[in-house]
């Protein structure tokens, strides 16, 4: 007996995130063979072209941004969210009800639109993405100026089980008073990191799964697609760069260029190994609260809703993925 179980595997592995410090389960015996995912079918309700608000941008608000193309064609659109979750104000009210705290929802909240009704990102052409990259950072750059703008969300749903209502390919940004909490967990990991070890956390990683390459999914000169070690969901994915930089809104042109291309081959190898799989991509970038971040490396999310095989979080809050960081990242490296 006890030969036996030296030799069988165990049931699962324990991994610490030596950001979130979370310890995060990979359950091996549970895992579905993985070009299963692929083969996985999917409901879609496409909401026709003719009653979509995206398509009918005279049913919506002014556009903050437009780009075109040569001939005059609209390639990428902002424009504000007409039921925002935070609207201009030139007040920020807080008070006081007995124990407990307001504050008015102050911000701004608008939606990145490109304008094929049925192709999504990951389907995008890559100058398209060059473009959706550009109208991120112009906005951000916008928001950042604004009074009571202490950070900017960039997020993107896809696919109903991810939330997107509306099924016309639409990223979000949402620029508010607040840190949001999950963004606040990596920044004081990050902190703790480098003021105990006098190095960033990202930069470690990257540097030991570069060298290890066993999840490196993608990479080109200033950009890493990986599956991160303390992967919380099947096939999360992460894209970095190379390089330390704290703040997304100050990346350069040439950057960008290669940002769009890790973006394109990251999201279509979930889109084409996944059979189109819902997800969930947003940014976690310094804030914009004037206050010291060097030692933040900025990233992007990207976290695919597998329905059937997603993870589950114990009372404990403990996730569980099924398969292995390292199986994810060698079955996305083989998808072309
Ligand atoms: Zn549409
Ligand atoms: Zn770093
Ligand atoms: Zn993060």
């Amino acid at each position: 007996m006890a030969e036996d179980n030296k030799l069988s595997k165990p049931a699962s592995e324990l991994r610490f995130d030596l950001v979130s410090k979370d310890w995060i389960v990979i359950a091996t015996g549970r895992a579905k063979r993985l070009d299963e995912f692929a083969k996985q079918t999917r409901q879609k309700e496409e909401a026709l072209e003719e009653k979509c608000p995206f398509c009918h941008l005279e049913t919506q608000g002014k556009p903050t941004l437009e780009y075109k193309d040569k001939d005059g064609n609209l390639e990428v659109v902002v424009i504000p969210n007409k039921f925002p979750a935070f609207s201009h104000a030139e007040s920020l009210r807080e008070r006081a009800e007995g124990p407990y705290s307001l504050m008015d929802g102050v911000g701004f909240h608008e939606v990145v639109i490109t304008r094929d009704h049925r192709k999504s990102l990951a389907e995008l052409p890559l100058a398209l993405m060059r473009r959706v990259i550009d109208a991120y950072q112009e906005r951000y750059l916008e928001f950042v100026n604004e009074k009571f703008v202490n950070y900017v969300a960039i997020f993107h749903n896809h696919g109903k089980e991810a939330g997107a209502s509306i099924s016309h390919p639409h990223s979000q940004i949402i620029a508010v008073p607040l840190i949001d909490p999950d963004l606040q967990r990596s920044l004081n990991g990050s902190r703790m990191f480098f003021e105990n070890q006098g190095e960033c956390v990202h930069c470690k990683m990257l540097e030991w799964d570069m060298e290890e390459k066993s999840r490196i999914i993608f990479e080109n000169k200033e950009f890493v697609v990986l599956a991160p070690f303390a992967s919380r969901v099947a096939f999360e994915t992460r894209i970095y760069p190379k390089e330390h930089h704290p703040y997304f809104e100050r990346i350069k042109d040439k950057e960008k260029d290669s940002l769009a291309e890790a973006m394109n081959v990251a999201l279509g190898k979930i889109f084409k190994g996944m059979n189109d799989p819902a997800y969930n991509f947003f940014v976690h970038t310094a804030p914009a609260d004037g206050k010291d971040y060097n030692h933040y490396h900025w990233h992007f999310e990207i976290l695919p809703k597998t329905s059937t095989w997603a993870g589950f979080e114990l009372g404990a809050g403990i996730e569980i993925s099924t398969i292995e960081p390292e199986k994810a990242a060698e079955y996305l490296r083989n998808i072309n």
